[in-house]
């Protein structure tokens, strides 16, 4: 795309609109950002933008703000749906995301992984796998990670890859995304309020494989029904993963040890338990990893390297500080039952749970089950504490075992300090967003593990 002289119009801030905004800007185009909120209601900082020239709209987003616009660029945030894009699309301007910004300006190929859960762990392990084939200044880890995609891939140059976390928000206003590899991990029910079905959300996942052609890749999850199926779809090369079946051709486990097998040869890597990473899900991730590293040119030896070093990411089953012989556990990234339920599940038993927050509202009949299965006491908080407690209890969950905190992580933690004792784990893992009580689930994490380290012995 030749932006000189080009009228861009950028809808939602945020930071990879400030990226676009900085990109388009420095290409020579004329740029106006237009966000509904009033600013005082925006967190970010427009200093830059306005330094930049940057037109700044903010307010009612009138359609008059389309008249001469060559093209719109839409923030993850904003909805596709919103009258101002569709007025768009109905005026013929053509409309694109962010991540199709930075497919434009790539001269590395993208490798792109998206799904409902593992999308930051995996997609960081595989950037630290990428830096055993590639100088560490040339692989890019961007996307939803929090460092806008256009400006790494333009920062990454030529003979590098980028690695790109892809979330449905972003597939949403994209149309030519079209990543070398790309890797679908699960489909589960999710930020279904957004795109109202299961459908059109695993619809918005396919968008990251549908442009691609013979010569790419597309790894996908083979013991999820909804990504197994997406190869009838794919117009790339599949390679599946599994850790609960042999497969003919792709990544799976055997006698506990992580394999790939692709043209006829096998490469065994590393035992499951000298991952540095706990949990089946993380199996799942390690597997999605190892395959797209592989088929990217990663040799198995330096894979197996990495795959024993990486020890995970923050908030995500993170080991925080064992006290009176308990380990406490920072899960906050747990933002859905599924994920919830993937913690639940890494520890043998004798958990104490801290649950809620913004409550997702999907059904919690199948993550109720675990909870009275693996916990023994269920601390709640937040929004969602009425309906958790009245769920656990109608799944038979022994109310004496469920403990309130209102709205305070303290109390939370004080009330699992108090009754935790060998062999217990305390495992914060939500089930819930955190914007009830924090700006992020960040925030939140960090506030437990505040609060744990400040414990006495
Ligand atoms: P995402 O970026 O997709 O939110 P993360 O890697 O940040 O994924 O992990 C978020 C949470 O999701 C983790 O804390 C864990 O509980 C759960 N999780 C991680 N990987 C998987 C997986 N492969 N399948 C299901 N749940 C997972």
């Amino acid at each position: 795309m030749n932006l000189k002289g080009k009228k861009i119009l950028i809808v939602g801030a945020g930071i990879s609109s400030f990226a676009a905004a900085r990109i388009t800007k420095k290409a020579g185009a004329e740029v106006v950002l237009s966000d509904a909120k009033a600013e005082s209601d925006i967190q970010a900082d427009f200093t830059e933008m306005r330094e930049l020239g940057v037109g700044l709209v903010f307010g009612p987003q009138q359609e008059s703000l389309l008249d001469g616009v060559d093209a719109v660029i839409v923030a993850p945030a904003v909805p596709v749906a919103i009258p101002l894009v569709q007025k768009a699309y109905a005026r013929g301007i053509r409309v694109l995301s962010e991540v199709e910004l930075a497919q434009e300006l790539a001269q590395s190929p993208i490798l792109a992984i998206t799904g409902t859960n593992g999308k930051t762990t995996t997609t960081t392990l595989t950037g630290l796998l990428m830096e055993t084939k590639f100088p560490k200044e040339k692989v890019g880890v961007a996307g939803n990670i929090g460092v806008p995609l256009s400006e790494t891939a333009l920062k990454i140059g030529a003979d590098g890859c980028i690695v790109a976390e892809i979330s449905s928000f972003q597939m949403e206003g994209s149309k030519h995304f079209h990543p070398h590899i790309a890797a679908v991990l699960n489909v589960t029910p999710d930020h279904i309020i957004r795109h109202k079905t299961m459908d059109v959300y695993q619809a918005m996942k396919e968008k990251i494989f549908a442009e691609q052609t013979a010569s790419d890749f597309l790894v996908l999850n083979y013991d999820d029904a909804r990504t197994r199926g997406m190869k009838e779809r794919a117009l790339s090369r599949v390679c599946y993963f599994s850790r609960r079946e042999e497969l003919a051709e792709g990544a799976f486990v055997r006698d506990n040890r992580l394999v790939i097998r692709w043209d006829g040869q096998e490469y065994p890597l590393c035992a499951v338990d000298e991952l540095g990473i706990r949990g089946g899900h993380n199996v799942e991730n390690a597997l999605a990893a190892s395959a797209i590293a592989f088929l990217a040119g990663c040799a198995p030896q330096a894979i197996v390297q990495v795959l024993k070093s990486f020890q995970g990411v923050e908030h995500r089953l993170e080991y925080v500080r064992t006290v009176a012989g308990v380990p406490y556990y920072n899960d906050s990234k747990a933002t859905n039952t599924d994920s919830a339920e993937k913690a639940l599940l890494s520890f043998p038993g004798h958990i104490i749970l801290l649950a809620g927050g913004d409550d997702k509202m999907t059904d919690l009949t199948e993550f109720m089950g675990l909870v009275k299965e693996r916990t023994d006491a269920l601390i709640l908080i937040g929004d969602a504490a009425e309906r958790f407690h009245k769920e656990a209890v109608k799944n038979g969950y022994p109310e004496s075992q469920i403990f309130e905190a209102g709205y305070s992580m303290e109390k939370a933690v004080s009330i699992a300090h108090d009754m935790a004792k060998e062999p217990q784990t305390v495992l914060l893992s939500p089930a819930c967003a955190s914007f009830d009580m924090y700006d992020n689930m960040a925030v939140r994490g960090r506030d437990f593990k505040r609060l744990v380290m400040a414990m006495p012995e």
